[in-house]
């Protein structure tokens, strides 16, 4: 076992950036831990209403000059930081297993997927572009220019320290606006680093702005009448019953990204092999803290008799077991482990009560997480391995709702007709994935499943950041998404100008 050296070697007080300033907290501070050795690696400031107040002020008065500065310039500021985050991406990558827990090849994969972001966002002058038409009447010509709007919020949720906020800022201060990221206070050392080397690749003060903290600071920003929208991931009941409503109470654009119960279907005719692999990535990878984990494995049995159908399910759930008790569960900072620890200790024991719902609702728990087995001498507080329940069925809590840790719940179904009922009979509608052979039945998938994000013979469909981050159901609220073109749109007002020439 070797352990890669650690980025972070004190604890330090993260301070708030504001106005090009690194501001001493005037909130209470709390710790941030690292799940795997229960050790302090920092202490973040719980701000206050006067510090997210003061932070949209200054964001405000840094507008103005921002919007006026020429796309070609804004964007360079971005190829500046993309550089500096390529130059630290091992250090970046590490600190996200410090303070999060995953390993360090799902960290340095979430680096990879947030400077991308911003190497698309860097194309804003062309993304930005309007559109115009000649004579629209003789001698009238029309056209459609985008301009940003002002201040944003950002709110990032505790499972993607480092990417999640890079899905909505990059574009944000691309398009002109000025911004305000409000980490997860749980894990936000990544985002105090991505604004240090915003200062250093030169973005004007007050243009790219981190207040930490946790609901005073949210709810300031949707008190607050200069912030002209917000972009939040987290919990569907937050994302759903607090940014969404108070957003339109308040005319806020929003967008608000949540929860999630993904299926992953396998037919008859999918190659064994592949399927388990990436099943084991997608039910397993990032502890199973991830908006596009697999949840519920469904054996289809589309077109086999009873006596087939049973001897296929019984090879899916043994490979399937089998490939889950080999991962090796440890602190990610050795390259040899696959699975880290859950992120804190309460959520180890909310994904316990979990598998205790399942065995009370007489679901067959085939493999049992709670049963620890670690590579190195770890304390086990927010360790658990990979848990297998087969024979759920969706209306048990556990097919049903959000576990958020690495529980898998394999489930039959007889047809995709069945397989497609049962996913539309879930309140969520984040992801799904189909393995399978046929292209008949993946067409079908495709177009009938009521999910934003769709895989075929993959089961992490995670969009590239020139596709936007979709989400149906109660999985997103709002009408555009996070990455890309949409992103774009959602910072831009389009105005519409006519010209009669004299
Ligand atoms: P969370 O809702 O607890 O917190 C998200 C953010 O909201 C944090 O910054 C937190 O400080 C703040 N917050 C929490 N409670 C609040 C309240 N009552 N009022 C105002 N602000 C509040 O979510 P989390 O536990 O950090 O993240 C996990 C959730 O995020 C999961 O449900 C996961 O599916 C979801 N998620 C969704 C996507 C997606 O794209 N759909 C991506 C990643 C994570």
């Amino acid at each position: 076992m070797t352990i890669l050296e650690e980025p972070i070697k004190e604890v330090s007080t993260l301070r708030n950036y504001i106005g090009g300033e690194w501001i001493a907290p005037q909130g209470e501070l709390i710790d941030v831990v690292n799940p795997v050795n229960c050790k302090v690696i920092a202490k973040v400031p719980i701000s206050t209403k006067s510090e997210i107040d003061a932070a949209v002020e200054t964001a405000k008065e840094a507008f103005p000059e921002w919007r006026r500065t020429p796309p070609v310039a804004r964007a360079r500021c971005l190829f500046r930081l993309k550089e500096l985050m390529e130059e630290s991406f091992e250090e970046l990558s590490r600190v996200q297993t410090m303070e999060h827990g995953k390993t360090i090849d799902e960290s340095r994969g979430e680096t990879r997927r947030g400077i991308e972001n911003v190497e698309v966002a860097a194309g804003v002058p062309s993304l930005m572009m309007g559109y115009n038409l000649e004579d629209i009447a003789v001698g009238i010509d029309e056209y459609l220019i985008r301009q940003p709007l002002g201040v944003f919020g950002i709110i990032g949720p505790f499972n993607f320290p480092f990417m999640v906020p890079l899905w909505f800022a990059p574009y944000a201060v691309a398009t002109g606006n000025c911004i305000i990221v409000k980490p997860s206070s749980e894990d936000p050392i990544s985002q105090t680093k991505i604004a240090e080397l915003g200062e250093e690749a030169g973005f004007p003060p007050g243009v790219w702005n981190v207040v930490n903290g946790g609901r005073t600071v949210v709810s300031g920003m949707l008190d607050n009448p200069d912030i002209e929208g917000l972009c939040f991931v987290g919990s569907t009941p937050v994302g759903r019953d607090v940014i969404y409503r108070k957003c339109g109470e308040t005319g806020k654009r929003v967008i608000a990204q949540t929860g999630a119960k993904n299926f992953l279907l396998v037919m008859p005719d999918a190659s064994l092999e592949r399927t388990i692999a990436s099943c084991m990535t997608s039910f397993y990878g990032n502890t199973g803290q991830r908006c596009l984990s697999g949840a519920n494995l469904m054996i289809v049995g589309e077109g086999l008799d009873e006596h087939n159908y049973n001897a296929f399910y019984k090879k899916i759930v043994d490979a399937f077991v089998n490939a889950a008790s080999k991962i090796r569960v440890g602190y990610g900072l050795d390259e040899s482990v696959q699975m880290g620890p859950l992120r804190d200790k309460s959520k180890k024991l909310r994904v316990i009560e979990f598998i205790e719902k399942g065995i009370e609702e007489g679901a067959k728990l085939n493999l049992d997480g709670r049963n620890i087995r670690l590579v190195g001498d770890w304390p086990q507080t927010c360790f658990l391995n990979p848990s297998v329940f087969e024979d759920v069925a969706p209306d048990m809590t556990i097919g049903r709702e959000e576990i958020f840790g690495p529980v898998a719940s394999i489930m039959r179904a007889r047809s995709l007709d069945d397989a497609i009922e049962m996913i539309h009979n879930n309140p969520y509608g984040n992801a799904a994935s189909i393995f399978t052979s046929s292209g008949k039945w993946a067409r079908e998938f495709q177009y009938r499943v009521q999910c934003g994000n769709i895989g075929i013979n993959i089961g992490i469909a995670a969009p590239m950041a020139f596709f936007p981050f979709s989400g149906m159901k109660d999985s997103f609220f709002g009408t555009l998404h996070g990455q890309g073109q949409e992103a774009v749109r959602f910072f831009t007002e389009s105005k519409v100008v006519i010209q009669r020439w004299f």
